[in-house]
């Protein structure tokens, strides 16, 4: 069902002009456009639904799943308007490999696609976006760190695509001691962690110091956490041959309060899980709580400790800082928008993916805070900014989710697929076939393919990047954890 535009879309254009007398120099549709259009000046032409577009200034904050892809639609739905897209990172971070980064299968850069490449005709802007003045409609950044100067771009219409945080405060001691997994760096990190572990390892005299320098603690038995326990075991295996003292010792733990793994998918899956992750060496705690983590390990619920050189966390999301300051109503941390993803009470802003709790049509419920639902709102956004702009009414966000897969390691996974429960091998290549098809720009489809299959028949690649710069360590000399 066609959903009316609010108030404060309806009339965004006609409010629009009234600002710009006011904030910042806006280009009426009736004049040419600002010195922030992209492209050629327009001459001056009559007014009309396509030239309001025309001169709109649409900055979408964040280049994730949301952001880089609502970018790319709008900009071939408006190719005359200005659309920008700030982000932290000049890439788009494709997650669900980053586990696959951390036990070595694939190279860091093969799991990221430049958001210039994405979306050509968008003006990207590296910066750290640090405060929303929705009254004034301007955005402030910051250009270089987090010392740089601070600028301001005004705005016609705001998307927030800025995702989630990674909330290492629900255990005491997680912040300080545990590794998350959110970012490319952290996937590095982690992968570097753990072959620096074996190095130590292989120099250790004391058996109990070995041990505790080859237990990796995973925290979180969902997609993220059985994903990863299944990759870092799998490396651990294959790396065996070249750290013969440490060998068989390395311990993988995976630690899940629920009563199966994988809540997201049937019990049947989650069982599957559990016994291939065991037959492979990784050892599950269920219904077991992470109570606090230490610099020797982590202590349980039950009073049990397990000394672990490393622990990763993979549980809890906090809220984005940057949506926080807003005067809007949030569920579960996300900011509430409607069902055409625009945000109530402010004019003209916009959200989707992790940041905002977007409603459903489809079922009901909220969009759950995965890449499948980020990837399906951003056209239906661009066509509801595109229909706004023209004054006509927006849409509701509607999604049938066909299925949910995670690899489990040793060429496993588990998926339901179009209501079927599927285990094993054959899922195992759907979700690579899948993943294929969806990594962003052909040649990364293709130095993926040949990644994938590189690694098939080569071992893994046990090198610890040290990004340790000429002159910085000679006195010391340290290997980095
Ligand atoms: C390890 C891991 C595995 C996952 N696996 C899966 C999976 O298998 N399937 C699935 O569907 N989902 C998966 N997800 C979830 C999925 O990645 C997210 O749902 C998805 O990334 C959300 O997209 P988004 O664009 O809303 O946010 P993000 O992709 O998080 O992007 C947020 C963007 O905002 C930018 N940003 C943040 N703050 C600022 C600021 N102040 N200024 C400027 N820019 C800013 C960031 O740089 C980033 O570009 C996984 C997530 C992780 C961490």
């Amino acid at each position: 069902m066609p959903q009316p535009a609010t108030p404060s879309t309806t009339t965004a254009p006609a409010r629009r002009w009234q600002r710009g007398a006011e904030s910042a120099p806006i280009a009426s549709p009736c004049r040419a456009p600002t010195p922030l259009a992209l492209g050629p000046v327009q001459q001056a032409q009559p007014c009309g639904p396509d030239q309001s577009a025309a001169s709109t200034r649409i900055l979408i904050i964040g280049g994730g799943f949301a952001g880089a892809r609502l970018a790319r639609v709008l900009s071939r739905r408006l190719p005359r308007a200005d659309v920008r897209l700030l982000s932290l990172e000049n890439y788009l971070t494709y997650n669900p490999l980053l586990a696959e980064v951390v036990g070595a299968s694939v190279l860091p850069g093969h799991v990221v696609a430049p958001l210039r490449q994405l979306a050509p005709r968008v003006r990207v802007q590296q910066v750290r976006v640090t405060a929303i003045d929705s009254s004034a409609r301007r955005v402030y950044y910051r250009d270089h760190g987090a010392d740089g100067p601070i600028d301001s771009l005004p705005y016609d219409q705001l998307v927030l695509a800025c995702g989630s945080r990674a909330n290492l405060d629900l255990v005491p001691g997680m912040a300080a001691h545990a590794l998350p997994l959110k970012t490319v760096g952290d996937a590095l990190h982690l992968r570097n962690r753990i072959i620096a572990r074996l190095e130590q390892s292989e120099l250790a005299t004391d058996p109990h110091q070995q041990r505790w320098l080859t237990s990796f603690v995973v925290v979180g038995g969902g997609f993220s956490g059985v994903e990863v326990a299944g990759e870092i075991s799998d490396f651990l295996v294959a790396a065996r041959r070249w750290y013969p003292r440490t060998g068989t010792r390395a311990r993988v733990v995976l630690i899940h309060s629920g009563p199966h793994l994988l809540p997201e998918l049937p019990p049947r899956l989650g069982r599957f899980t559990d016994l291939r992750l065991r037959r492979r060496g990784v050892e599950t705690r269920l219904q077991t709580r992470c109570q606090a983590v230490d610099g020797q390990g982590v202590g349980l619920g039950d009073g049990e400790r397990i000394a672990a050189g490393t622990v990763i966390c993979t549980i809890g999301t906090r809220p984005n800082p940057l949506t926080e300051a807003l005067p809007v109503p949030r569920a579960r941390g996300r900011l509430q928008v409607g069902g055409d993803m625009s945000v109530p009470g402010l004019g003209g802003v916009w959200a989707l993916g992790d940041c905002a709790a977007v409603p459903n049509a489809h079922g009901g419920q909220t969009c759950p805070p995965t890449a499948q639902f980020a990837l399906r709102q951003a056209p239906l956004l661009a066509a509801n900014i595109t229909r706004t702009l023209r004054g006509e009414p927006t849409r509701p966000f509607a999604y049938h989710p066909r299925g949910l897969m995670a690899a489990i390691g040793h060429n496993r996974a588990v998926a339901r697929v179009f209501g079927l429960n599927l285990s094993g091998f054959l899922p195992w290549l759907l979700w690579r076939g899948f993943y294929l098809l969806h990594v962003p720009t052909l040649g990364r489809k293709v130095r993926l393919y040949l990644e994938w299959n590189w690694a098939m028949f080569f071992p893994p690649d046990i090198a610890h990047l040290r990004f340790t710069r000429t002159g910085e360590d000679e006195e010391s000399g340290h290997t980095q954890g």
